[in-house]
C-alpha cells in the first residue's frame, strides 16, 4: 500500500505553528494554517535563537537566510546588579559551534517569523487569515471558526494558538487561564548609535555580547540586533500590573526608579529608552496529556508548555515540537497511525519541555533574583568556578 497524503490543520501562525507546518509539509503532507489575525506578524523585538533551534533551521536549509539578518554574540556575561562587575563569561564563539555544531543567534522576531512564513508558503502551506478558532470537534476532527458557517476539516488538528489557548481549554473541557509567575517584563529597544556616542555605553556595543545584570527580584538582559544597529533590552521585575491586565504601556520614570540603585552603566542605558510597555510573564500549568484520545488532535508550543523566558527556550521548544512532528510524519503511511504518532510525539517532547518550564522558574528564583546575602555570595562564587567548566 502506498503512502497516503494526510491533511493537517494547524491553529496559529506563530513561530511554533509555522515550524510544524514546515516540518509536516517537508514530509509530503498537505498543511493549512488557521490564523486569527488579519495579517501575519510577531509582537516584540528581539529573540535569542539557541543552537537547538539553529540546528533544525540548518536542516531545513534556512540557516543562511537567518544568519543574514542576525547577530552572533561573542560572549555571555553575567553581571552584578550593583556595579556591573562581570561575575562569569561564557564564550559563545566558538563554543556553540564546537560543542553543538550550530551557532547562537540574535534576531528581530519579525525577521525570524518572515523567514518561516516564506518557507511555509514555498512548501505549499495554505495560510488562512481572519480565522479565529472557537472550538474543536475532536471526533471528526473539525475546527469551528468565528463568522464561518462551515467547520474546517482535516485528518489531524494541531493547536498552536499560544499562551491563551482556546485549543487547550477545549481539550481540557474547562477554563484554564495562564498561571501568574509574579514577574513581568518591560521590552525596549535603543538605537545602537546613541550608545556608541555615550561614554558609559560605547563598550556595551563595541562587540556583540549578551549581558545579564542580576539583582534582587529582577534582572535585565541586553543584546544587539539588526546588524548591530539596535540594542534589545528585556527588563524583568515584580509584577505590578492591575488584575486582568496582561500588557500595558509603561511609565519610563517608574521603570527607571526600579533600578535607581543598580549599576550606573545600566542606569545610563535605561535613560536612553523613550518608550516601553510591560507584559505579564505567565506559564501554563502542566497538562496530563497534550492530545485527545481519538488521536486526531494535539497541542504544541506555548499552548501546552508556556515558560518564563529565562532560558530563552520558549520558541526554541515550539520549533522542536514542530521538527519532531515533521520527522514523525515522514514515517507515517496512513491516518490510522496518527494515534501512535501522537503517543511518540508526547513521549519525546513532554518530559523535555517540562524540564525547560521548571528550569526557567528555578533560574529566576534561585539564581537570577537572589537578594544580597550568603546565598547570593555563594552563587557569585560558583559562577566564577562555572566559568571554567561551562554547560
Ligand atoms: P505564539 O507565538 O503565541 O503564536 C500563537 C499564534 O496563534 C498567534 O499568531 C495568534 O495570533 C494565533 N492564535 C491565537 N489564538 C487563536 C485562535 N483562537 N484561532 C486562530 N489563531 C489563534 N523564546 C525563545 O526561544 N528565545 C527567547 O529569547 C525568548 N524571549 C522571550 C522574551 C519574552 C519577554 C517573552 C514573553 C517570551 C520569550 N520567548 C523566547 C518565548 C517565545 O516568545 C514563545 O515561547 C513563542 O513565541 C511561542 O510560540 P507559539 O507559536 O507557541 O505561540
Amino acid at each position: 500500500m502506498g503512502k497516503t497524503q494526510l491533511h493537517v490543520g494547524i491553529i496559529g501562525a506563530g513561530l511554533g505553528g509555522l515550524a510544524a507546518a514546515i516540518g509536516i509539509a517537508r514530509a509530503g503532507h498537505k498543511v493549512t494554517i488557521l490564523e486569527q489575525a488579519p495579517q501575519l506578524g510577531e509582537v516584540g523585538a528581539g529573540i535569542q535563537v539557541p543552537p537547538n533551534s539553529t540546528r533544525i533551521l540548518a536542516r531545513w536549509g534556512l540557516l543562511s537566510a537567518l544568519e543574514k539578518v542576525s547577530v552572533r554574540p561573542n560572549n555571555f556575561h553575567l553581571r552584578s546588579y550593583k556595579d556591573g562587575k562581570i561575575l562569569s563569561t561564557q564564550p559563545m564563539i566558538p563554543y556553540c559551534e564546537e560543542t553543538y555544531g550550530y551557532p547562537y543567534l540574535h534576531i528581530h522576531r519579525a525577521d525570524y517569523h518572515q523567514i518561516l512564513v516564506d518557507e511555509a508558503v514555498r512548501l505549499g502551506v495554505a495560510i488562512q487569515l481572519d480565522s479565529f478558532a472557537t472550538g474543536i470537534d475532536f471526533e471528526r476532527p473539525a475546527v469551528h471558526l468565528r463568522n464561518r458557517a462551515e467547520p474546517f476539516l482535516a485528518d489531524l488538528i494541531i493547536g498552536a494558538d499560544g499562551l491563551k489557548s482556546v485549543c487547550r481549554e477545549a481539550l481540557l473541557g474547562r477554563s484554564d487561564p495562564p498561571h501568574l509567575t509574579g514577574d513581568l517584563a518591560y521590552r525596549v529597544t535603543v538605537p545602537a548609535d546613541l550608545m556608541k556616542a555615550h561614554p558609559l555605553l560605547a563598550e556595551l556595543v563595541a562587540v556583540p555580547n549578551i549581558n545579564y545584570w542580576m539583582g534582587p527580584d529582577s534582572h535585565v538582559v541586553g543584546y544587539l540586533l539588526k546588524g548591530g544597529n539596535l540594542y534589545n533590552i528585556v527588563i524583568v521585575s515584580p509584577d505590578n500590573l492591575p488584575e486582568l491586565v496582561n500588557q500595558q504601556k509603561a511609565d519610563l520614570k517608574e521603570m527607571n526608579d526600579l533600578f535607581a540603585n543598580w549599576d550606573p552603566q545600566l542606569r545610563a542605558l535605561l535613560l536612553l529608552c523613550t518608550d516601553t510597555s510591560k507584559w505579564r510573564l505567565q506559564n501554563s500549568r502542566e497538562m496530563i496529556s497534550w492530545s485527545h484520545p481519538t488521536g486526531r488532535f494535539t497541542l504544541l508550543g506555548d499552548a501546552c508548555h508556556a515558560t518564563l523566558p529565562y532560558l530563552a527556550q520558549g520558541a526554541a521548544q515550539a520549533v522542536e515540537d514542530g521538527a519532531v512532528l515533521g520527522h514523525l510524519f515522514e514515517k507515517i503511511e496512513h491516518a490510522h497511525q496518527l494515534p501512535d504518532l501522537l503517543t511518540i510525539y508526547e513521549a519525546v517532547r513532554k518530559p523535555r519541555t517540562t524540564r525547560v518550564v521548571q528550569g526557567s522558574s528555578h533560574l529566576g528564583q534561585k539564581i537570577f533574583h537572589l537578594h544580597d546575602g550568603p546565598r547570593q555570595m555563594e552563587r557569585d562564587r560558583q559562577l566564577v568556578d562555572f566559568q571554567h567548566d561551562p554547560f
